[in-house]
């Protein structure tokens, strides 16, 4: 049988359940398909319970430092079950919270595969769905490298598996994912080696924030592998894994290896050629400003797009969408510029704008003025331990208009969101310098740099 909707989504992760939300709210007849867990990447392998894990990460660097402040405290006893099982029941409890936003927004909800039949026709197990607007949300998976013994290795979706903690891990890869569970599983006690194919960390981010990172994670006692190329993984006769690297070099004595090396979308069982829907080289979907692809009344948001990948992002550009088709608001899209971002690495980083390499390409040499000051977080003052802070401000042009605002250190993750908001509103440098700093903390040096 065939069941007509105004508005189908595949997908209820971030950017699919926003999106089917508000479109339903706005009055339409709105059906989801999801094949899994409702909440997507963010909710079940993701954000949510990588932030959970960063928080006990936390937890156990506070512990360290106590005695410099006072107290003895053991901290010989972390029970990686008893924090992996809270975890998995609050991850649990928001998927039921986001039935229950369904449900209250009056969105139907399909369980199952779907993939396309025609244009504006999709099949999920027996159901025949049809509409006039369809949304594709179907995000993406963490990607295994075509070599021998790969499979011996875990991704970020087995990390939130383990059952017990891993005594000595190694992470291949160098953008957030990777730095952000090397950063865990190091604090937590585990052995941490970082496996790069270059010779730097977060490439896509300014370079003084990878440069400073990896400066503070070998310090941590993370050991950085610079320039490998891994050939293979094999398990030796006591269970534990070795890896083949150049020239036939051995690196042994892993007993996990975590794949951090990119995502891929989840696009190839959707049969998009049923309906002419295209995609670029790698599988994702391009569109256009509006989230329109190449086919009339289809859309695309979130991971598959190839675009940001960040929840928030899915999320607007989903609500947005829902606006344009539904709401009355006819120019409604995502502006994907300025988008802030934090990496929950040790220590955090928090960023928007240009970086420095991007805004000297885009305002030439002359054009880029940059502000920096390198400092310790006065949470140390009294520790053995001195992790950097380094905050940077990029302007450009006579105003010094600020383009870029970076910074690492201890609550980098939590003050770069207010200055996002000055950078959207097209913020100076005189603004900055003008606004009162806010003594004693680290957000002050950003008001304060000359
Ligand atoms: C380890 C990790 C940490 C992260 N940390 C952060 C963070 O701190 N902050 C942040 O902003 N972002 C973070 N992200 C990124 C964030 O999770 C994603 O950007 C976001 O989830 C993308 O949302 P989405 O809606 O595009 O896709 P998803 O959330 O991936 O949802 C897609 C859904 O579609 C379903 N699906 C796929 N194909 C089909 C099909 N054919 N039929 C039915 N259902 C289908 C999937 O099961 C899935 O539930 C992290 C990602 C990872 C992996």
């Amino acid at each position: 049988m065939t069941e007509r909707y105004d508005f189908l989504v595949i997908g209820g992760g971030s950017g699919g359940i926003a999106a089917a939300r508000r479109a339903a709210e706005h009055g339409a007849r709105t059906a989801l398909i999801e094949a899994h867990r409702l909440g997507g990447t963010c909710v079940n392998v993701g954000c949510v319970p990588k932030k959970v894990m960063w928080n006990t990460a936390h937890v156990a660097e506070v512990i360290r430092q106590a005695p410099d402040y006072g107290f003895s405290v053991a901290s010989n006893n972390f029970d990686w079950p008893t924090i992996t099982k809270a975890r998995d029941g609050y991850v649990q409890r928001l998927n039921g919270i986001y039935k229950k936003n369904l449900d209250a927004s009056g969105v139907s909800l399909y369980t199952g595969w779907a993939s396309f039949h025609a244009p504006h026709t999709v099949r999920v197990d027996d159901h025949e769905l049809q509409a006039d607007h369809i949304l594709i949300a179907t995000g993406g998976r963490p990607t295994v490298p075509d070599i021998p013994g790969a499979r011996l290795g875990i991704t970020s979706d087995g990390f939130f598996e383990l059952g017990h903690q891993p005594q000595s891990t190694l992470v291949v890869g160098a953008g957030y994912i990777a730095t952000e569970l090397a950063g865990v599983l190091n604090s937590l006690g585990t052995e941490v080696t970082m496996l790069l194919r270059k010779k730097t960390l977060l490439k896509e981010f300014d370079a003084t924030l990878g440069d400073t990172l990896m400066t503070e994670m070998r310090a941590a006692g993370i050991k950085i592998l610079t320039e490998v190329r891994l050939q293979e993984i094999r398990t030796e006769p006591d269970g534990t894994l070795s890896i083949f690297h150049d020239a036939d070099q051995t690196t042994t004595g892993f007993d996990s290896v975590l794949w951090a090396i990119g995502r891929e979308p989840l696009t190839a069982d959707l049969n998009l050629d049923h309906a002419g829907v295209q995609v670029d080289t790698e599988g994702f979907i391009p569109t256009d400003k509006y989230q329109c692809t190449n086919v009339d009344g289809v859309y695309a948001v979130g991971d598959v797009t190839g675009r940001q990948a960040l929840t928030p992002v899915a999320i607007a550009a989903g609500r947005r969408l829902a606006d344009r088709l539904y709401g009355g608001h006819a120019n409604a899209h995502l502006d994907y510029t300025n988008v802030p971002t934090v990496i929950f690495s040790h220590p955090p980083i928090g960023t928007v704008g240009l970086t420095e390499e991007q805004a000297r390409a885009q305002h030439g040499e002359d054009g880029v003025k940059v502000y920096q000051s390198r400092f310790t977080n006065m949470q140390y003052a009294v520790s053995q331990q001195k992790p950097a802070t380094v905050v940077k401000l990029i302007v450009v042009g006579p105003k010094e208009k600020v383009v870029g605002c970076h910074m690492i250190g201890q609550a980098a993750d939590e003050i770069i969101q207010g200055f996002a908001v000055a950078l959207k509103m097209g913020a100076t440098k005189t603004d900055f310098d003008n606004t009162v700093a806010i003594h004693p903390t680290a957000a002050e040096e950003l008001v304060t740099l000359r």
